[in-house]
């Protein structure tokens, strides 16, 4: 069930989830069963290049979990991964990021910049897959957090065992790099921020051993993106997809590392004495205006304001009154390990 926020109902799901379509490890159906017992209330597929899947009619509601179904592009050098929802089929391989890009955007489909940030050099077996171009416009949102890109990220060959016993604690966060860029962008417009979990469930050499480091269960229990919606999600799916896309466009969303706790009741919102929004709203003007922002428990609230941090405070519950115009937004930590992170709420702007 739906957490019931003030005016908003949230829904705990798994963005950028890989199956035996391209190199995932078990098919969409034993995935979802997994899924919906680790409680997640949707869930978006994305494997490698190809629309199977969707082609075979695999999208719908089990039970009362909606289940969408997108594909993962790359280009020809392996790099600039974008995970594209609702384009009408998979665009040429031959294309640059640029050509995707765009041809997502003309078709109103949903991309999603994946991994942007992967820079891991420590294992040559394991290279990494980055987003370099930074010059096109078009895409709707940036995996600011992926699961998989972190943990092989910090991968060395001396603590593989360690990281292989407690993948979801050795967790820590967006990279600042990557947070920066996004702020940066969200000056000029909105672009949502949002976790990955890229599940594959793939089994990695730990010395002698065979390990399935993050099985499904665990990845489902770990990385969580929490949309916002203003309605319960309709029983129809066409409707509820709607739902869950608009949510992802227009920023209502935060995410969390589940390890530190579910994050379903977090809530930050910006009140005026006549307006009350959440992540992704805006209010027209700063007077009066003050920010509420309250966790499930006590932990590091680091409030952003135009890309810099104004303040950070350990509690539970923070009011802020100096609102001023500009936009803010809010992590919350446990110790050096980050929890959850919301999108952006634009006063003033
Ligand atoms: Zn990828
Ligand atoms: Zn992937």
């Amino acid at each position: 069930m739906p957490e019931k926020i003030g005016d908003w109902y949230a829904y705990s799901g798994a963005i950028h989830i890989h199956t035996t379509e391209s190199d995932g490890t078990k098919t969409l159906q034993e995935v979802v069963d997994i899924g919906r017992r680790a409680g997640l209330e949707y869930m978006m597929f994305s494997d490698h290049m190809t629309l199977s899947n969707r082609d075979n009619g695999l999208e719908g509601y089990y039970g009362d979990t909606p289940v969408v179904i997108g594909y993962e592009h790359n280009d020809r050098n392996d790099h600039h991964h974008y995970l594209l929802f609702e384009s009408p089929g998979v665009y040429p391989d031959r294309m640059s990021a640029r050509e995707f890009v765009a041809a997502g955007a003309a078709d109103n489909a949903l991309g999603i910049l994946a991994h942007p940030d992967e820079i891991r050099t420590a294992l040559a077996e394991h290279p990494a897959y980055p987003w370099t171009d930074w010059s096109m416009d078009g895409f709707v949102g940036i995996e600011l957090w992926n699961q998989m890109s972190e943990w092989m990220e910090r991968l060395t060959r001396y603590n593989k065992l360690l990281m292989s016993v407690s993948p979801r604690r050795s967790m820590q966060g967006p990279t600042d790099r990557i947070l920066r860029k996004w702020d940066e962008l969200n000056m000029s417009r909105k672009v949502v921020g949002l976790a990955g979990v890229d599940a594959h469930a793939f089994p990695i050499k730990v010395g002698p051993f065979t390990v399935e480091i993050f099985p499904y269960k665990v990845h489902f229990r770990c990385l969580r993106s929490h949309l916002l919606l203003p309605t319960k999600m309709s029983p129809d799916f066409d409707q509820a997809k709607l739902q869950i896309y608009d949510a992802i466009r227009e920023c209502r969303l935060f995410f969390s590392n589940m390890r530190w706790g579910a994050a379903d009741n977090f809530e930050f919102h910006a009140e005026s004495d006549s307006h009350r929004v959440t992540c992704g709203g805006s209010l027209l003007s700063a007077e009066g205006v003050r920010l509420l922002i309250q966790l499930p428990s006590r932990a590091t609230i680091k409030l952003v304001h135009n890309g810099k941090y104004i303040l950070i405070v350990d509690a539970d519950r923070l009011e802020f009154r100096d609102v001023q115009p500009g936009l803010y937004r809010v992590e919350a930590w446990k110790g050096d390990r980050g929890w959850i992170f919301s999108n952006h709420i634009r006063i003033a702007v």
